[in-house]
C-alpha cells in the first residue's frame, strides 16, 4: 500500500486529529530521504511502537553548513515512496520549504553546552542549530508520541533528546541501533557518493574503530590509541580525521579509560566526503 504524500500542514494536521479521536497512538520518523536499511530500521521500530507511523522527509538547509553537500545530496523521492511501500506507513510528510521556514521565519531553537561544543558542533558551525529548529518543528507539526532516530548520528541522539525535555514537548526520543554494510561501514545516504572503490575503503573506519575500542576495553590509554588509528587511517586512505574520540556516553566529555558507559566517535574525510561513525566501548574497572 502507498502512503499518501502530503506536503501541507492542514492536510498532516486533518489525519493527526482523526487518529487522536480514534485514540490512536503516532509515531514519527524524521529524515532528509534517499532511504537505505537504516533508516526502514526506524520505520520497523516505529511500526512495531504505534499505531500510526509518519515518516518525514525534509532536506533542511539550515542545517547544511556547506552549500556543496546541500547541493549535492542525493533527492530521490519517488524511490523512496516506493521503498516505504512495503511498510504500510500512514502518511509520508514532505513538507514543502514554507511549512517548515514560512517568509518571515525567525526563530531559531538553539542546544547549548557540552553536549554541542564537542566534534560536529564546532566541525559545523550551525549544525545544530539546524536540526533542532527542524525537528522541534516536525515533533509540534506531528504531534506523535515517540520519534525514532539513529545512533549513527548519536550526538544528535543526545541534542534531540534534550530539546524535547527541556522545552517540555511530550515525545519519547527513541534511539535505535546502526544498520551497517556487510563490510562494517554504516550505511548513510551520502554513501550513494562514494565510488566502488572508495566504498572499499570506507570500511577501514569500522575496522579501525574497533580495533581502538578493543584496545580501550584492555586498558590501553585513549591517547595511544587514537595516535595509532589516526595512522592507520591515512595509511587506508582517509584525509583528515575530525575527531577520533573516546567520551561518557551520556555527558559526551572526553575520556581517557572507558571506565563508565562510553563511546568512540569518528568524524573522517574520504575524498570528498565526510564519514561520521560511533560504537559502543565495553567498560573497564579502574
Ligand atoms: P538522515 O536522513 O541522514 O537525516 O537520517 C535520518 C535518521 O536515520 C536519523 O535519525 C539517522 O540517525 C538515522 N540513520 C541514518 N543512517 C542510519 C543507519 N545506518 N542506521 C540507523 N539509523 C540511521
Amino acid at each position: 500500500m502507498t502512503a499518501p504524500i502530503l506536503r501541507r500542514l492542514d492536510g498532516l494536521r486533518t489525519r493527526t486529529a482523526a487518529w487522536r479521536r480514534a485514540g490512536e497512538t503516532i509515531a514519527v520518523v524524521p529524515t532528509m530521504g534517499a532511504l537505505h536499511a537504516g533508516h526502514l530500521s526506524l520505520v520497523e521500530a516505529a511500526k512495531a511502537a504505534c499505531d500510526r507511523v509518519i515518516v518525514t522527509i525534509f532536506v533542511n538547509p539550515k542545517q547544511f553548513n556547506n552549500a556543496e553537500d546541500l547541493a549535492n545530496y542525493p533527492r530521490t523521492e519517488h524511490e523512496d515512496a516506493a521503498k516505504l511501500a512495503p511498510y504500510g506507513v500512514d502518511a509520508i510528510y514532505v513538507p514543502d520549504p514554507d511549512q517548515i521556514y514560512p517568509d518571515g521565519f525567525a526563530s531559531t531553537v538553539a542546544v547549548t553546552g557540552s553536549i554541542t561544543d564537542v566534534m560536529e558542533g564546532p566541525f559545523r558551525p550551525g549544525h545544530f542549530e539546524g536540526v533542532a529548529t527542524v525537528v522541534a518543528k516536525l515533533f509540534l507539526q506531528t504531534s506523535a508520541d515517540k520519534a525514532f532516530f539513529g545512533q549513527k548520528d548519536y550526538q544528535q541522539l543526545m541534542v534531540v533528546t534534550r530539546m524535547a525535555r527541556d522545552l517540555d514537548i511530550p515525545i519519547e526520543v527513541v534511539g535505535c541501533p546502526t544498520v551497517r554494510e556487510a563490510s562494517g561501514l554504516a550505511m548513510s545516504s551520502r554513501n550513494l557518493r562514494l565510488s566502488e572503490a572508495a566504498l572499499t575503503q570506507a570500511a577501514a573506519l569500522y575496522a579501525t574503530m574497533q580495533t581502538a575500542a578493543t584496545g580501550a576495553a584492555q586498558g590501553e590509554p585513549w591517547s595511544a590509541l587514537e595516535a595509532e588509528a589516526r595512522r592507520s587511517l591515512a595509511a587506508a586512505g582517509f584525509g583528515e580525521v575530525e575527531y577520533f574520540d573516546l567520551r561518557c556516553a551520556e555527558s559526551l566529555k572526553a575520556l581517557d579509560y572507558p571506565d563508565r558507559p562510553a563511546r568512540l566517535l569518528a568524524a573522517a574525510w574520504l575524498g570528498d566526503i565526510r564519514l561520521i561513525d560511533n560504537i559502543e566501548v565495553a567498560q573497564v574497572r579502574r
